[in-house]
């Protein structure tokens, strides 16, 4: 079973609750995926010991001036404008190149082979018996999904994962979220949590993705989230009220779960409502 957990915005409390349900479940042989490749955090709170670092690439078109006619096939065909031919010249801009590889696909002159351009850091550890992945996108890096795709290699068949995915509602949060069997949404009961909850969940909604709403700092804000959910359908799981000894264990980068056991039971309780949801499409 794939379980993401996603939010329209950043600091709504995504990663506190990967991090605390992954530790209500850690007898379970779980996977804990930290997909937020730009700004990784949950290792903060696992403190994994890491046994695994590779670096990532994509492949990226290397022209043979030999060979090349500048016939500007390459250029057509490529949907992200990250060739330009010249008379003489073929300018390659590789931080706008997906590596999908049709530029040498449909080279006339078979004058493009690929290298490799590294875009960030895999690691690969275990937080007690919870194993542990996430990736360090380099700095000022754009292209996050082929590193996330990487991360999320360590999903294993049958057993469950959780994703901690990117905030917003761009191609990384995609990339985290696709395949998944369910996710859960983090939000804040104001009106920019309203907002981005309406953007990510029609995303997921869009995506064939079955979802459910954790409202964090519950007690904070208004009503509109809960009439929101209520309206599309959308379960609470879980609301969180704000307690200002929670947020400085947090700022320490200490979980929940260790300081309160009762929220070891919230988060066991809320996988199980969200595993019957799941029951017969889990892989
Ligand atoms: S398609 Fe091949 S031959 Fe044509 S311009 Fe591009 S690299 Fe050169
Ligand atoms: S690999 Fe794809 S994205 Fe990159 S330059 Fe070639 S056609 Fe464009």
């Amino acid at each position: 079973m794939r379980l993401a957990v996603a939010s329209g915005k950043g600091g709504t409390g995504k990663t506190t609750v990967a991090v605390n349900l992954a530790l209500a479940l850690r007898q379970k042989n779980l996977t804990l995926l930290d997909c937020d490749v730009e700004e990784p955090n949950a290792h903060l709170f696992l403190k994994p010991v890491f046994y695994f670092t590779k670096e990532v690439g994509i492949p990226v078109p290397r022209i043979d001036f030999a060979r090349c006619t500048f016939c500007g096939r390459c250029s057509e065909v490529c949907a992200f404008n990250a060739l330009a031919v010249l008379k003489d010249q073929v300018l390659v801009f590789e931080e706008l190149c997906h590596g999908c590889g049709s530029c040498a696909y449909f080279c006339p002159e078979r004058a493009i082979s690929e290298h490799e351009r590294p875009i960030g850091i895999l690691e690969r550890g275990n937080a007690g018996n919870i194993k542990f992945g996430h990736g360090r996108l380099n700095p000022g890096e754009a292209m996050s999904p082929p590193l996330i795709n990487e991360v999320k290699k360590m999903c294993r068949p049958g057993l469950i994962t959780i994703i901690d995915a990117p905030p917003g509602t761009s191609c990384p949060v995609v990339s985290a979220v696709s395949d998944c069997d369910y996710c859960i949404l983090v939000t804040e009961p104001t009106s920019f949590g309203l907002h981005d909850l309406d953007l990510v969940s029609r995303m997921v909604k869009k995506m064939g993705v079955q979802a459910g709403v954790v409202i964090n700092r519950s007690d904070l804000g208004d009503d509109r989230v809960e009439d929101y959910c209520r309206d599309k359908g959308l379960p609470v799981l879980q609301k969180i009220p704000f307690d200002r000894e929670l947020a400085e264990y947090q700022a320490r980068g200490e979980p929940i779960v260790k300081h309160r056991p009762s929220w070891h039971d919230y988060f066991e309780k809320m996988f199980y409502r969200i595993a019957e949801k799941c029951e017969g499409v889990s892989r």
